[in-house]
């Protein structure tokens, strides 16, 4: 009787969670709304973790309050702790966590209780959930290590890469296979499944270079929730396969957004070893440098003003100042617009995420397909950090490694000035013609320093 009720209660909370993740997704698509939806979801959570042990008998609450003190205490350090321009490397390792979990249920299923058998359906969950997590959680720690650079964000590519990744999918369907049949964590089919998704994942994202991460990453977190759907399924977890789905679904959305972003097939992305091997037309042209009260000059007469920030601008922290530039320009009567390409900085909304941060007014954010018509108008185009994303010889240099990735025209606009500290390329390692535009002025320095510098030649 008692376990009747400890299942109705806690089916009846896995509906009220599902629904508060529903919601809070729902709410995630407004930087508005973002903040709200994001506690909802964290809501549903802990009402579907405590649900989820109470379902299992797990009902020794010092246990359950002692893996949430420490849980908070570790996720609030995180979030504390790590830099806004480290976020997406916490994103991959956070991903990679999401295997790994989903990996260790499906490895403990495999202990069927004295007297029971596990049947092949829950072996093919297991199977998957070892498979999808193992390879999430590898391939995250690769991505990690591109993304903070401590291994080289280039594509590594060898040759007969692709018969031996083929040989390795083919051993892993066998030995799945094998182990489906005998579904015991003693076998040595449970090791050659873990052993070869583990390398999976390594092998999957190597030939990834640079540019490509947003896809990986967003990729990978739909892996990951797909890997919980299949670990749902082998302890028969309502609410872990919904979960699961829902960050499944979400992440595929994602990623197929940042391919048309990147103008790629998703295929392309995963197989072209993009990023190592080519370089574009040699540049021609000169660098017309620019002090900061000669951009004072020019902004204060001019009457559209559109700012372009990309990952410098984390990197500086300067979004506070730059909202500041912001108004005062507006109250000295121009237009000012925040355009936002769809890949700036190192995670999907990673632009929107710190100019919500600096109370920039969502009615000023503009898409990268609504201000390039428009751009022409635009007297004084700001880049502020970004390089890749306005990197015109994606639109005109079929040698280039970025062609066909839609870009900011800001070099349509009438006088672009382009703020960072020095000629380096972007995260793609590709250079740069718009540094040698004629209306291009290179703002050397820090991007923060530098629209300070602005701000106060207004204040003078
Ligand atoms: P880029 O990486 O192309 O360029 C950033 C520029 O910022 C650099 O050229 C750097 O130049 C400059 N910079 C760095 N620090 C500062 C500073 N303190 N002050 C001023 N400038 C600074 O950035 P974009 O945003 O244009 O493009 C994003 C790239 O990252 C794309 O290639 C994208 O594919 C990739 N990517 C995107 C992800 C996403 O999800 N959004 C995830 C992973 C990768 P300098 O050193 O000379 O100052």
């Amino acid at each position: 009787m008692e376990n009747i009720d400890l299942n109705l209660i806690a089916n009846l909370s896995y509906i009220v969670a599902a629904a508060l993740f529903i919601f809070g997704l729902k709410m995630l698509g407004s930087p508005a709304t973002a903040r709200k939806g994001n506690m909802l979801s964290s809501i549903g959570m802990l009402i579907a973790v405590v649900a989820g042990l109470t379902a299992e008998g797990i009902v020794d609450f010092k246990y359950i309050a002692a893996g949430m003190i420490i849980g908070t205490i570790i996720g609030a350090a995180a979030a504390r702790m790590i830099a806004m321009t480290s976020m997406p490397e916490m994103v991959a390792l956070f991903n990679g966590s999401g295997g790994i979990a989903s990996l260790l249920v499906g490895w403990g299923t495999l202990y069927a209780p004295a007297g029971e058998v596990v049947s092949t359906f829950t072996a093919v969950t297991v199977i998957l959930a070892i498979l999808i997590g193992g390879m999430t959680f590898t391939g995250s720690m690769i991505a990690y290590g591109k993304l903070s650079e401590t291994i080289g964000s280039g594509a590594v590519v060898f040759s007969g890469q692709r018969i031996f990744n083929s040989i390795l999918l083919i051993a892993l369907i066998g030995s799945g296979v094998m182990l489906s049949m005998d579904p015991s964590p003693e076998s040595v089919w449970f090791w050659a499944v873990l052993g070869l998704s583990l390398l999976l994942g390594i092998m999957a994202v190597i030939p990834i270079g640079g540019a490509d991460m947003p896809v990986v990453i967003s990729l990978l977190n739909s892996y990951s929730g797909i890997a919980a759907c299949a670990a749902g399924f082998a302890i028969n977890n309502n609410i872990l396969i919904v979960a699961g789905s829902l960050v499944g679904a979400s992440g595929i959305i994602l990623t197929n957004i940042m391919c048309k972003a990147m103008n790629r097939s998703l295929a392309n992305v995963l197989f072209s070893g993009f990023g190592t091997v080519k370089q574009g037309k040699a540049i021609e042209g000169e660098v017309k440098p620019i002090s900061v009260e000669d951009a004072y000059y020019i902004l204060e007469a001019a009457n559209n003003v559109c700012f372009v920030p990309g990952y410098g601008m984390a990197v500086a922290q300067a979004q506070h100042v730059v909202k500041e530039l912001g108004e005062i320009l507006e109250k000295n009567g121009a237009e000012v617009s925040y355009a936002i390409h769809p890949v700036a900085g190192r995670m999907p909304g990673h632009m929107n995420v710190l100019l919500a941060e600096a109370d920039v007014p969502y009615e000023q954010l503009v898409e990268m397909d609504e201000i390039n018509p428009r751009i022409e108008n635009v007297d004084v185009a700001i880049v502020i950090g970004a390089n890749d994303v306005v990197n015109p010889s994606a639109r005109n240099d079929e040698d280039s490694p970025i062609y066909g990735m839609p870009i900011i025209n800001v070099d349509q606009a009438q006088t672009v000035f382009v703020l960072k500290r020095s000629m380096a390329s972007g995260f793609s390692g590709v250079d740069n013609p718009l540094f040698f535009g004629e209306n291009t002025r290179m703002l050397f320095g820090d991007a923060k320093e530098s629209i300070s510098g602005v701000v106060s030649e207004f204040g003078n």
